[in-house]
């Protein structure tokens, strides 16, 4: 058996001094249960727990290690901001230099506002829409998360058009109720929802390809519809690729599907382990942010130069020709090979799926294009599965409703470890329950 002492003693003092004994909540390992591993340190793909197990990492920080943990670049572009001073509270040359490789990738992209978290960045974008359109409503999907921003928090009522109701405690109804919440996918909704409302919406949320809710994949007549929608309206289309913003191409899912939204929300990849978030669009409405127009939007810590430092690196690994190619290849050959074992193994309740460096694992016999499809899963399995893979020394993400991110230093051992793994634990599984 592994041990993991240390990591139960540390999770026990935990929760005496933090919420839960975590800073945010999925990392408690609630969905799952057992004890989370207390990571002393990360490598390429692996992670090393307090008790000096190692593990692949099929997570990587929920995506911002795309280039391996401890990429020695990014260390040596870190260290050589740290001599400089930790931040000054005022305006760098990186966070041009990071804008501007924002901005050369993606065309709907002029102007680039830097903050210190993906939330942050969702916040302002909504705030930012209501203040250019002059309009109060926001339409979001179910499944699609946004970070904790009150009026993001929400979930549909019973029928489609109806008020949305808070998913969390402390967010006021009359909140919720400025959002309309659509099922994903689903383009009638979606048209009834502005022919109902044509003079209302300010903008549309939408994670392009859902990732918090397992990978969920979008039709592409979907989002055509949606931006047709937004124009025929007057609402903007706010495409939320905090997730897949680097992550699934240099140009994100908006330059996969070729369709332009009015704003894109970043984080994890462009900070590259660091805090940091962007919100970013045309010049036109960027322009309606403080200090030029009247939407106001801060941070003392904003552009901070570690973190731009440790982005600029990131980016330009991930800039290079065949980075996307590769890391396409190494997530198809464990998505091709978890599949293949599954049919071997006679495992009926999966399937798989991926985009760029991202992929989706589900105990259902199909791919979900819904949040509904997703629930409609062997929760049973996912949790004997995890905590199988885990004692194999596999870190998957500790929950069902949860993508799965790999880095470029995961080609070949990495991914042989975790077919092993899985070929044993469906084994394992198998035996169970004959
Ligand atoms: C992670 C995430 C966020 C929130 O970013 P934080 O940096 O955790 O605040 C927002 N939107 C999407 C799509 C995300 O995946």
């Amino acid at each position: 058996m592994q041990n993991i002492s240390n990591s139960q003693n540390f999770f026990n003092k935990a929760k005496d001094l933090i919420p839960g004994g975590v800073n945010s909540p999925v990392r408690a390992f609630d969905s799952v249960g057992g004890t989370p591993r207390f990571i002393q340190k990360a490598s390429g793909p692996y992670l090393y727990d307090v008790d000096g197990n190692e593990y692949v990492d099929t997570i990587c920080s929920w995506g911002p290690a795309i280039v391996g943990h401890a990429n020695n670049d990014v260390i040596l572009a870190v260290k050589d901001a740290l001599s400089n001073g930790l931040s000054f509270g005022a305006p760098t040359e990186g966070e041009m230099v990071l804008s501007e490789m924002i901005k050369e990738h993606l065309t709907s992209v002029e102007l680039v506002r830097l903050t210190s978290s993906g939330t942050e960045a969702t916040m302002s974008a909504i705030r930012l829409a209501r203040g250019f359109t002059n309009r109060d409503k926001i339409v979001k999907f179910e499944g699609c998360y946004h970070g904790h921003v009150d009026s993001l928090l929400v979930k549909a009522g019973s029928g489609l058009l109806t008020l949305g109701n808070p998913t969390s405690g402390g967010i006021p109804e009359p909140f919720a109720a400025e959002t309309i919440v659509l099922p994903y996918n689903d383009c009638e909704a979606l048209t009834k929802c502005f022919e109902t409302l044509p003079n209302d919406i300010a903008g549309v949320i939408i994670e392009p390809i859902a990732g918090n809710m397992n990978l969920v994949k979008p039709d592409i007549e979907f989002l055509k519809v949606l931006r047709h929608s937004c124009n025929k309206v007057g609402a903007l289309l706010i495409f939320d690729e905090v997730m897949t913003g680097f992550r699934v191409g240099p140009g994100g899912a908006q330059q996969l599907f070729g369709i332009s939204p009015d704003l894109t929300t970043f984080g994890k990849v462009i900070g590259g382990g660091m805090p940091m978030g962007a919100l970013a669009g045309k010049r036109e409405i960027m322009e309606y942010l403080a200090p030029i127009g009247p939407v106001y939007q801060a941070g003392t810590l904003s552009g901070n130069p570690i973190a731009v430092a440790a982005g600029i690196a990131t980016l330009k690994i991930v800039s290079q020709p065949n980075f996307f190619h590769s890391l396409e290849n190494i997530t198809m050959e464990l998505i091709d090979g978890l599949r293949k074992i599954a049919s071997e193994y006679n495992i009926h309740n999966f399937s798989a799926d991926h985009v760029g460096g991202m992929f989706g694992i589900y105990f259902r016999n199909k791919v979900p294009k819904t949040f509904d499809d997703v629930l409609d899963s062997d929760i049973k399995l996912f949790k004997t599965f995890f905590h199988e893979m885990l004692t194999r020394g596999v870190y998957l993400a500790p929950s069902p409703y949860e993508a799965g991110f790999l880095s470029i230093k995961h080609k070949g051992k990495p991914i042989q470890k975790i077919l092993e793994a899985t070929q044993e634990s469906f084994e394992a599984i198998n035996g169970q329950s004959s």
